[in-house]
């Protein structure tokens, strides 16, 4: 019978963490996080290919006339939602649809149309000092770039890159609640935070779909790949899909939806 060899415990020279003359070796610096996509080029292109022929022209669902009540709009829409904040905001950008008029109104005059907005109180503030900062600072324009628009009271990056992307027209990647959730649970671009998850994104995503990404990616969580229950068996990408949540492998018929649901089934 062969005798199992035993390796001998000094065979390996054991690593020292200490540098040849004794002292402590300084730790190796820690190496940058990598991520890891679980697509390929090529599904990634599949995937929004299919995307833009479901929707060939997505459009955001907040109501607003101008650059100016966009930035309310969204600045108001945080843990809210959209059909929510165009409730309320309908009959107030009626009377207020620059900084100056809503100025007029006052915190206490913006509080009547809001109220039923969570967080009202304090939104209504913000609205009241973003219209300060506009026409104090920025000639009563709605400011172009990411630096300027986050100095805006109640204005963060996500309301940013939603600003710019359909006030101005710049390809940017707002993550909300639904674009954080698709990312992650595809195995698209994981991340912790939605920063992480924006700038694994922009990684990925071909640089031909990054201009409607972000509604892509909404509507496809809004109506389809839904929060509690994903509904794959309507999805178009069932079977490019790597996430463990997928159900169906069979991917539904590739045609353009009829129209956008606005408002309707907002979660
Ligand atoms: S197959 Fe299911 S889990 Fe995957 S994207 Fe479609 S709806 Fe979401």
């Amino acid at each position: 019978m062969a005798t199992p060899k035993i390796r001998s415990k000094t065979s390996t020279p054991q690593k020292s963490n200490h540098t040849p003359d004794g002292r402590a070796a300084p730790k190796p610096a820690a190496k940058p996080k990598r991520f890891k996509s679980a697509y390929t080029k090529a599904e990634m292109e599949e995937i929004f290919r299919r995307f833009s022929v479901q929707r060939p022209e997505p459009k955001g669902e907040l109501e607003h006339v101008n650059p100016f009540t966009l930035v309310v709009a969204v600045a108001l829409s945080a843990q809210a939602t959209d059909a929510g904040v165009n409730k309320a905001t309908r009959a107030l950008f009626k009377i207020a649809d620059t900084p100056e008029k809503m100025l007029a109104l006052g915190e206490e005059g913006v509080t009547q149309y809001i109220k039923t907005i969570g967080l009202y109180r304090n939104k209504a503030k913000n609205v009241i000092a973003l219209c300060r900062m506009l026409i104090d600072e920025f000639g009563s324009e709605v400011p172009k770039t990411r630096e300027e628009l986050i100095r805006l009271p109640g204005v963060g990056r996500k309301t940013a890159n939603v600003v710019m992307s359909m006030a101005f027209g710049v390809p940017t990647l707002a993550v909300d609640t639904h674009v954080f959730r698709i990312a992650n649970r595809l195995l698209m671009a994981p991340g912790k935070t939605p920063d992480e998850v924006e700038e694994n994104l922009l990684k990925v995503i071909p640089d031909q779909y990054l201009f409607h990404a972000h509604h892509w990616l909404i509507l496809h969580g809004r109506y389809c790949c839904k929060a509690r229950k994903p509904e794959c068996e309507r999805c178009v990408i069932a079977d490019l899909c790597r996430s463990p949540e997928k159900t169906v492998d069979v991917p539904a018929p590739l045609v353009e939806l009829p129209q956008q649901l606005i408002g309707a089934a907002v979660e």
